[in-house]
């Protein structure tokens, strides 16, 4: 069973000082997310990888949480090389066939490429992912040129590159302490191992300076397909229940009747942002039927919503929502109702909007027998155009 599963592992243990911002690239924020979850989400939601490790600098736990949440990770050494060899020592006892070594500066990474690199995988020890240079190249010497290098026989290489786990670990063993490597599939290739090319991807190039995260937002705004979709939600007032809106206890003479804690705002937005991927509605995901969910906060069925997103390799951009009562007022709990949204979400402030209408006294909401909720979410989502 052991012997027929992938593993990718990121190398994100960089402190990425060329870009000069404070903080290191890998979880600087590229496209609304942090650049690691670009290729983390690109490698897990890949049919072919069972597991992904993350190979992380000393220190950078609460940074990688922050990005990600609970995942697999190892800390890193001083170079590349010895942070690569880290994760494969960690990967060692449930070793898998084959693995992916991924750079985390390289964050748009498609399945494409992916499903590239295992087709070369079943017929060679090792393959990665190659452009070929459109430049004319010469030599150089301080501001003068010297001799033009011909350019057909060279290559820029990428990553992910993938190899025989065993093929990897061994080159890792034998390859001496004191010498450098700055790509694996040169490792491999030392100890006589076949490393095959196959087609790389521009969205792949690597982001060392701040000028190349503002190519990749680029490259990123016309990959990514925007989409919004609507929920909408209605409960019933009841004498001493509590009024929960937008996870925010709300002091009122009555509150909300129904399934969880009947926030009606949350379940609303919950709507919406499942509308996005099409993912069905809240009860598909939450049966009111099922007890798990009697009286629970609705605030983890937006965090559920918002980690199948995610998963998708989505950004939500900005969420939208009107309340419809004649009571409470909202306006006093509007900051708060918008700033708790935010954080479920894990987005800025200023990207959730809340308003409140009454219904000019018609209706059930003009009655106050009920709330009823509107809510708009907008998102970017990879397109499935892409090769
Ligand atoms: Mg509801």
């Amino acid at each position: 069973m052991g012997q027929s599963r992938t593993t990718a592992l990121i190398v994100a243990a960089g402190r990425g000082v060329r870009t000069g911002a404070a903080t290191p690239k890998q979880f600087a924020r590229l496209g609304g997310k942090p650049v690691i979850a670009h290729s983390y989400h690109a490698l897990s939601s890949h049919p072919a990888i069972d597991r992904v490790l993350i190979v992380i600098g000393d220190g950078q736990q609460q940074s990688l949480s922050e990005a990600l949440g609970d995942v697999d990770f190892v800390t890193g050494g001083a170079t590349r090389r010895e942070s690569v060899r880290n994760g494969l020592d960690a990967l060692a006892p449930d070793a898998p066939a084959k693995i992916l070594v991924h750079d985390a500066a390289r964050p748009l990474l498609s399945h494409g490429v992916i499903d590239r690199l295992l087709a070369a995988l079943e017929h060679h020890d090792a393959a990665m992912p190659v452009l070929p240079v459109a430049d004319t190249l010469v030599t150089s010497d301080g501001d003068t040129a010297g001799d033009v290098v011909p350019r057909e026989a060279l290559c820029r290489v990428q990553t992910p590159q993938a190899f025989d786990f065993a093929t990897l670990y061994d080159a890792h063993r034998r390859w001496p302490s004191t010498r450098d490597a700055t790509d694996d599939a040169q490792m491999v290739r030392s100890m006589g191992g076949d490393v095959h090319l196959v087609r790389g991807d521009l969205m792949l190039e690597k982001i060392t300076t701040a000028a190349d995260f503002q190519t990749a937002e680029l490259r990123l705004g016309t990959a990514l397909q925007v989409r919004s979709a609507q929920g909408f939600d209605v409960h019933r007032f009841e004498v001493g229940k509590e009024l929960w809106l937008g996870g925010i206890l709300i002091p009122h003479d009555k509150g909300l009747s129904g399934h969880s804690d009947a926030d009606v705002v949350l379940h609303a937005v919950t709507d919406a942002v499942l509308g996005t991927i099409g993912a069905g509605d809240i009860g598909l995901h939450f049966p009111p039927s099922d007890p798990r969910w009697r009286g629970v906060a609705s605030t983890q069925f937006l965090q559920h919503a918002a980690g199948l997103v995610a998963a998708r390799g989505g950004v939500i951009d900005f969420i939208d929502v009107t309340l419809m009562c004649e009571a409470p007022k909202i306006g006093p709990h509007r900051e708060a109702i918008r700033a708790n949204v935010a954080q479920i979400l894990g987005i800025p402030a200023d990207a959730v909007s809340v308003k409140a209408t009454t219904t000019e006294r018609l209706g059930f909401t003009g009655r106050g027998e009920g709330m009823a909720t509107q809510a708009i979410a907008t998102v970017r989502l990879p397109s499935p155009s892409l090769p």
